[in-house]
């Protein structure tokens, strides 16, 4: 029996491991974070110790402790010295990585984003490729997941142009749309009086019992949130799967630092668990899996062969701009219900929108796009009571609390009469956002941290200056009161720049065919070696206009597929 190694436990692994494992392979998963969920492939759905918990989310329940295992930021290399450490772009650490507590936003990707040079062309700066497949190798990929993992959606509310023209799609989703939230109908309404083409955002949340899970009770504790009621699709689904075949292990609190490597081949991943006792696991190949930055960190810890030094390179995290309209004389309560927002809308990612070619031109781009737009997002209830703390230790340091604090949350301007849009906006690659080892911070194992140089280019900066303002006039077409549109993470500017926060985490060990100038095959094996595979979001070649888990796992499907012996092609 053949084996399989993986380091993570979350979406792209999940795929790896169910497709591997129902193939015959035994497989091992060393997970870095601890396994929140009993049970699991005994009972379905596995218990969990997720609650509507604020306070929770805030402690790093599911985070990684950022003192344990901070992360660095500059925003060029230029910077020698005065990075931020701490949360740098942090994923959930835990079985399931982070899909254990994502938005569940799922989204497909469109042509374009596949072939992006040869459709849209060069863009001088950046480090813009076509990746070694097309839309149409996917499709049945995507479609096969979405019925694995479940997602809800409604084919028939889809614009034609732009969505279906660019991610046609053969079937309609496993599960119909659930209920609208208020925020998101009033937001949709204004851009529909604009022209544009808001339609149900497609989310691996049960809108009816689904795969064995409930429905959603729309408790409104979502993104960024472990489900109590196991109404969330997830790497949860695959992994249960995987364990029902009896030849798979997931080994949680057991970090991979480092693969063991003879000549070309792989020997196994090192790993070292809460209690510092190391070792190896041996296979036949191992996978890389343990999200965008840590795989390349691992691959930089072990030295892997890479001649053309592209490991580490291209790093993109999508530059999200936000609107914010606030509703006076309505409250909103956009905080409630499931997954991100209800509503989308891609118009914002076409190239051909209107204006945007002329805008590009004229700033010296071929083309800008900006993004698929999460339609009526609000506040949380913490955050939103540390906002006004600071305002009121700002007007009254003697009284930070009080029946000032109390009246501000029962009038509640954030949480209720807030509603926001956020635009996931696309980012090119460039040579210049990468990861390397930070050369003097250390985990809690005394290993080296990454250290993530990132800066959003002109292509971003311009994209965001031309949608800003339709941004805000989808919010004042909306009815909202005041309206206004600023660059996502603004407020975390530190002294090394905005710190990404947009927990979109793509490229860095690139796909592509040409070995100078990418680090895996089209099959996710790195060019250099023999059987060292990478199945997570750090394959990218592009960073698409959409979030990204369903496509993180379809391009894994297809590589474990072809692993397998089971998909339709067996190039190597
Ligand atoms: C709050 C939040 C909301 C989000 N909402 C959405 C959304 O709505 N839609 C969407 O598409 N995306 C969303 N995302 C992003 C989504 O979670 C990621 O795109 C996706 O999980 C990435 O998949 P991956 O396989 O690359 O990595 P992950 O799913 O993160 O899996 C990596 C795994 O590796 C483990 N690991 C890390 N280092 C090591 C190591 N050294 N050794 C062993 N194991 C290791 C991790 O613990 C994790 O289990 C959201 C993320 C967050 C944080
Ligand atoms: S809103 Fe629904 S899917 Fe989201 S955490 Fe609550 S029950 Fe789970």
């Amino acid at each position: 029996m053949r084996k399989a190694v993986i380091a993570g436990s979350g979406a792209g692994a999940s795929v790896m491991a169910v497709t591997l494992a129902e193939a015959g392979w035994h497989v091992v998963l060393l997970e870095k974070g601890p396994n929140y969920f009993t049970g699991l492939g005994k009972h379905w759905p596995p218990k969990t110790v997720f609650s509507n918990d604020n306070l929770k989310a805030l402690r790093n329940f599911e985070q990684p402790d950022p003192e344990a295992y901070p992360r660095t930021f500059r925003t060029s290399a230029a910077q020698k010295s005065g990075y931020y450490v701490g949360d740098v772009n942090n994923l959930s650490v835990a079985v399931g990585g982070g899909t254990i507590h994502y938005g569940a936003a799922m989204p497909r990707f469109w042509d374009i984003d596949f072939k992006q040079r040869s459709m849209l062309g060069p863009v001088d700066g950046a480090d813009v490729q076509d990746w070694p497949f097309e839309y149409a190798d996917l499709e049945p990929l995507y479609d096969h997941l979405e019925r694995a993992v479940g997602v809800q959606g409604d084919m028939a509310a889809m614009p034609h142009d732009p969505v279906l023209k660019h991610a046609p799609r053969k079937r309609d989703y496993p599960m119909r749309s659930g209920p609208q939230k208020r925020a998101s109908i009033v937001v949709s309404a204004g851009a529909k009086a604009l022209g544009l083409h808001p339609y149900p955002f497609p989310s691996a949340i049960n809108s009816e019992p689904y795969n064995g899970r409930p429905a959603c009770n729309n408790c409104g504790f979502c993104n960024a949130y472990g489900c109590p009621t196991s109404a969330r699709g997830s790497a949860l689904d695959l992994l249960h799967r995987a364990l029902l075949t009896g030849r798979v292990e997931i080994r949680p609190e057991t970090m991979v630092y480092g693969v063991e490597m003879k000549g070309r081949k792989a020997k196994g991943l090192r790993w070292i668990d809460q209690h510092g006792r190391r070792g190896v696991e041996h296979g036949d190949i191992v996978i890389l899996a343990a999200s965008g930055i840590e795989s390349a960190r691992i691959a930089l810890m072990s030295k892997l062969p890479d001649p053309h030094h592209r490991i580490g390179k291209r790093l993109m995290f999508h530059y999200f701009t936000s609107g914010f309209g606030v509703f006076l004389d309505q409250r909103m309560h956009a905080y409630k219900t499931w997954g991100v927002e209800t509503a989308c809308m891609e118009d914002f990612s076409d190239p051909d929108f209107t204006g945007a070619r002329a805008f590009a031109k004229a700033q010296g781009l071929p083309y800008i796009r900006g993004g698929l737009c999460e339609m009526g997002g609000s506040q949380e209830v913490i955050p939103e009571a540390q906002f006004y703390q600071f305002i009121l230790a700002a007007i009254q340091p003697q009284q930070p609390f009080g029946r000032a604090f109390k009246e501000l949350m029962r009038t509640s301007l954030l949480r209720e009469r807030l509603v926001g849009i956020q635009m996931v906006g696309h980012d090119l690659p460039y040579l210049s956002n990468n990861i390397t080892l930070d050369p003097k911070v250390r985990d809690q194992f005394g290993l080296p941290v990454p250290r993530i140089t990132y800066a959003p280019g002109k292509h971003e900066n311009v994209a965001q200056e031309f949608y800003i303002p339709l941004l805000t006039a989808i919010l004042v077409a909306s009815g909202a009161n005041a309206a206004a549109a600023v660059p996502a993470n603004t407020a975390l500017l530190g002294e090394s720049g905005t710190i990404p926060a947009t927990r979109h985490i793509l490229g860095g060990m690139q796909m592509g065919t040409n070995e100078k100038t990418s680090v895996v095959n089209q099959w996710g094996r790195m060019h250099h070696t023999d059987n060292v595979y990478v199945a997570d979001g750090g394959v990218f070649t592009t960073s698409g206009a959409q979030n990204p888990t369903l496509t993180i796992m379809a391009v894994a499907l297809r590589m474990a597929r072809h692993l397998a012996g089971t998909g339709h092609s067996h190039a190597s």
